[in-house]
């Protein structure tokens, strides 16, 4: 099949337009929700704090009660009870009462300014204090952080771990999420080593099959694993065709160049796939194809394991979070600042596995390492990826670059590079 590479912002947009959201949803307990798409926003079912509460540990009192206070002449308060949170003060304060009052504890009737602790003196009966206190002082008032019926957090977001202290807030003890599309995952290559066996001449160890393992885990979604296949076109026609039977979608590394026995293409023909591109204006991973069958997706990442890495998280990873509804699937980019000299020119778009850090407060960035696309330690070693934009030369120390970041939970909404 002829090649026609096309810019990676093409390729995106065309494995976006197949990945729309599929509609299945279900409900899990909230232990089991992170990392899960929300099918619903999370509507506030009350106010948060449902009731004005002390922001410290302290004495609840009047405020107008403390209006004659100077440095001079301090006022001295009864305590009349303690409220310790989760218990209720019942009694109405009179003119120079207080409750002891800790923090998060509910105020008592007629309460209206909370005295820290600090600011107190000790008296027999209860404390004095030397300044004046305002009404509302030191409370947590009802609905500040959240008014009951307000929207907080769209359908679409990924659950994270403060996203679960809010549904906790409200009782979801169940949540709607979406379902996880079914993921296959085939290696293909008759040099493959499973992780267990001795190195042999001519043959290595099959990295790419654990390394998308981990990136589907990071995203908390489950897959089968089929193993790893050789370059067998009868036999990867057969295991493929198994696997789009029992998923929504397959990744599958190696087979994908130009090679004799790169038969990815020949598979996509026999299983009548329609091929949305099959080689992208980038480095590494430029052999990177993703074709359709019905709904499902065939992501035919590269063999070169930074390529495969890359290709993953440039297109399999936003198309999978797009079918479950998320509406951020893209990871998010930042600029920094090029630690070291990247003397390489640019035909194409080139991703390159980086680390990012701060030198100073400025964000500053510089390749992981060996970074051709058969490259796997500079993938150990990265926590982001350098963009450099196609038909450039050259970029030196100083320079600013644009870095995609890895590993995060939340990403953008659109695809902006
Ligand atoms: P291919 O894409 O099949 O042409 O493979 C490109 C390069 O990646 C070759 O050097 C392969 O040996 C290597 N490779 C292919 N699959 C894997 C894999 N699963 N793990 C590690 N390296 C691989
Ligand atoms: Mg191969």
């Amino acid at each position: 099949m002829e090649r026609m590479a096309i810019p990676v912002k093409d390729a995106v947009q065309l494995v976006m337009d197949h990945s729309k959201k599929r509609l299945d949803k279900e409900v899990i307990p909230l232990q089991a929700a992170y990392g899960r798409i929300l099918v619903e926003p999370i509507i506030a079912k009350h106010d948060v704090p449902p009731f004005n509460r002390s922001a410290y540990d302290g004495f609840a009192i009047r405020a107008e009660d403390s209006a004659q206070v100077t440095t001079d002449n301090p006022v001295a308060f009864r305590v009349i009870g303690e409220i310790g949170a989760g218990h209720v003060g019942e009694q109405e304060l009179q003119t120079g009462e207080a409750y002891r009052i800790m923090t998060g504890a509910i105020l008592p009737p007629k309460a209206d300014a909370i005295i820290m602790l600090e600011d107190t003196t000790e008296t027999a009966d209860g404390f004095s204090i030397t300044k004046v206190f305002q009404s509302g002082d030191n409370i947590s008032f009802q609905g500040e952080d959240a008014k009951e019926g307000e929207i907080l957090i769209e359908a679409g977001s990924v659950i994270h771990p403060g996203t679960i202290a809010l549904l906790a807030t409200f009782g979801y003890a169940k949540v709607q999420v979406a379902t996880i599309p079914k993921v296959s995952l085939v290696s293909t290559g008759t040099e493959l080593l499973g992780v267990d066996e001795d190195l042999v001449p001519g043959k290595i160890r099959n990295s790419n099959g654990p390394m998308l393992q981990g990136q589907l885990d990071r995203m908390g979604v489950t897959y089968q694993s089929l193993g790893t296949m050789e370059d067998d076109l009868d036999a990867c026609t057969v295991l493929i065709t198994e696997a789009l039977e029992q998923s929504d979608l397959v990744i599958t590394t190696g087979g994908v160049s130009v090679g004799d026995y790169d038969y990815l293409p020949e598979i996509y023909r026999r299983l009548g796939a329609k091929v949305l591109f099959n080689k992208v204006m980038m480095r590494p991973g430029s052999v990177t194809t993703v074709a359709v069958l019905g709904n499902k997706l065939l992501f035919g990442l590269s063999g070169n394991p930074s390529a495969c890495f890359t290709g993953f998280e440039l297109f399999t990873r936003p198309a999978i979070l797009a079918m479950m509804g998320c509406t951020t699937p893209y990871m998010p980019r930042m600029k920094a600042v090029l630690g070291g000299d990247f003397p390489k020119s640019n035909p194409f778009t080139r991703f390159v596995r980086a680390i990012w850090y701060m030198n100073g407060n400025v964000a500053t960035v510089v390749p992981a390492g060996f970074n051709k696309s058969n490259a796997v330690s500079s993938i150990a070693r990265g926590n982001g990826i350098i963009v450099f934009p196609a038909d450039s030369s050259g970029f030196q120390t100083g320079m600013e670059v644009d870095v995609l970041l890895l590993g995060q939970e939340i990403g953008t909404k659109t695809w902006d590079l």
